[in-house]
């Protein structure tokens, strides 16, 4: 009988060291960041008010592809890395479907996703430089939790605001980031004067990553030494986060096969282009075809109906303007529990990409996004995260389609967390108590419209 390999790893010295920028390599640089008020375009000097200053080199830096990761971050990182690289048999025979299905697990280390790639340099970084405090937001909390594991390892103190509505989803996140010592408050807060104005303008608001954001932001601001962090949407997270794509690439060789497509969940674009861009580099440079997934929500979809324009990254406005496919940074989204997509706008790279014409966004239904998670759950063993549901879902719609030609295609993904911290999202799901959230052209348009005194 033909042997079945089931995972693939590397061995610690086979591990990349360097990460991969796609900016370098790619034909339309990004448009800059712009200064809120003065719409000029922001400087190193100008982000390292709120960001590490090493960030912030890496943020604008549109000519080196390669980047070395520091010593310290390559060692920290072996708590967990090579993560596998495993074949999905079981999802393919439950399909029915010719397709190889392959995924890159990142939920297999102790915090359960893929953050702690971006956390760990960014908490180096700001140790670097001096300083003493963190500050962030956390959706479903996945990143806060990587972020007050990062900063107690190199002795900063983490203040973390959770978006209120998952604070309440799920509840073990918070208890999580509290072990390892750091500070959450549930935002909107009273805390911070963005969070007043918030609540004062609608005393019911849930949160979102946009409500936290500017709390974050504002504690950083008004706080010395502190330096925020950010878990996804910007350039440099999705540089850190390419060491999932560069493994993935090594063992997708060890396993004598290349991607015909490439698929991740979508919330700012960190999972999906740290497992897609190293790909994407030799659609750039030598011709291959692989064709690029974002999944996304489709109660918030910003891939597939916002719109290519110059918006904030939170809601009060305190981050820099940035060119994104947006929904508009006033945009409420519905309750999901893909906590970690609930966000109104796209990574700069990637809405690049995207306009031109390198990748594709898809969405897809809470329902779908389960039923998806479920028939995973049952074959591979793994409870997904909500958010990689959103991917698990597009992966099932590209194998059916195989099934429909016969193509074997080599379809890879992304499992960028478990979900066994998302019980009470299942238990709703096997309740029947989960439904989907429609948004209508009007409401996308409307929100855009308020906008339109941005830039
Ligand atoms: C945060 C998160 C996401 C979404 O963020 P991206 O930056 O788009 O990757 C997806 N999956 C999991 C498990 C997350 O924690």
């Amino acid at each position: 009988m033909e042997k079945k390999q089931k995972r693939y790893f590397l061995a610690e010295e086979e591990i990349p060291t360097q990460w991969y920028n796609i900016q370098a390599d790619m034909a339309t640089k990004p448009l800059p960041p712009l200064h809120p008020e003065t719409k000029e375009p922001l400087t190193v000097d100008d982000l390292a008010k709120i960001f590490p200053r090493e960030c912030c080199v890496q943020e604008l830096d549109t000519e080196h592809a390669w980047i070395d990761i520091p010593q310290d971050v390559l060692d920290k990182y072996k708590f967990f890395r090579s993560t596998p690289l495993v074949r999905a048999y079981a999802l393919e025979e439950a399909l029915g479907t010719p397709a190889h299905i392959y995924f890159k697990n990142e939920s297999v280390n102790p915090l359960g996703s893929h953050k702690i790639n971006s956390a760990l340099p960014q908490c180096y970084y700001a140790k670097q430089e001096g300083t003493t405090n963190v500050t962030t937001e956390t959706g479903a909390g996945q990143w806060g939790m990587a972020l007050s594991y990062a900063s107690k390892l190199y002795g900063l103190e983490a203040a973390v605001y959770q978006v209120k509505i998952t604070m309440q989803q799920k509840p073990y996140r918070s208890t999580v980031m509290r072990t390892f010592g750091a500070a959450v408050t549930g935002s909107p807060s009273m805390s911070t004067r963005a969070g007043k104005d918030i609540i004062t303008r609608d005393p019911r608001h849930p949160g979102s990553l946009g409500t936290a954001i500017s709390e974050a932001v504002e504690l950083a601001q008004t706080t010395p030494n502190t330096k925020y962090t950010l878990g996804s949407v910007l350039n440099h997270v999705a540089l850190h986060q390419s060491i999932i794509g560069l493994e993935a690439e090594k063992q997708m060789e060890k396993a004598g096969e290349y991607p015909d497509t490439v698929i991740a969940c979508f919330g700012g674009g960190s999972n999906f282009g740290g497992l897609a861009f190293p790909f994407m580099r030799h659609n750039i440079l030598n011709g291959k075809q692989t064709e690029f997934i974002a999944a996304e929500p489709a109660s918030c979809p910003k891939l597939t109906r916002g719109q290519f324009r110059y918006d904030f990254g939170d809601e009060a406005g305190y981050t820099p303007l940035l060119p994104m496919f947006t929904l508009g940074h006033n945009f409420k989204p519905s309750n999901i529990h893909a906590g970690g997509l609930r966000y109104h706008g796209a990574g700069v790279i990637v809405s690049q990409l995207l306009k031109d014409g390198m990748m594709r966004g898809e969405d897809i239904p809470q329902l779908e996004s389960f039923d998806a998670g479920m028939l995973f759950a049952r074959t591979e063993g793994i409870v997904p995260a909500p958010e990689s549901c959103h991917a698990i879902a597009a992966t099932i719609r590209e194998a059916n389609k195989c099934k429909e030609t016969g193509e074997e295609k080599v379809i890879l993904f992304c499992l960028s967390g478990h979900g066994l911290i998302d019980m009470p999202s299942y238990e709703q799901y096997l309740n029947g108590d989960l439904q989907n959230y429609a948004i209508t052209d009007e409401d996308v348009a409307k929100n855009l419209a308020e906008l339109d005194e941005l830039v």
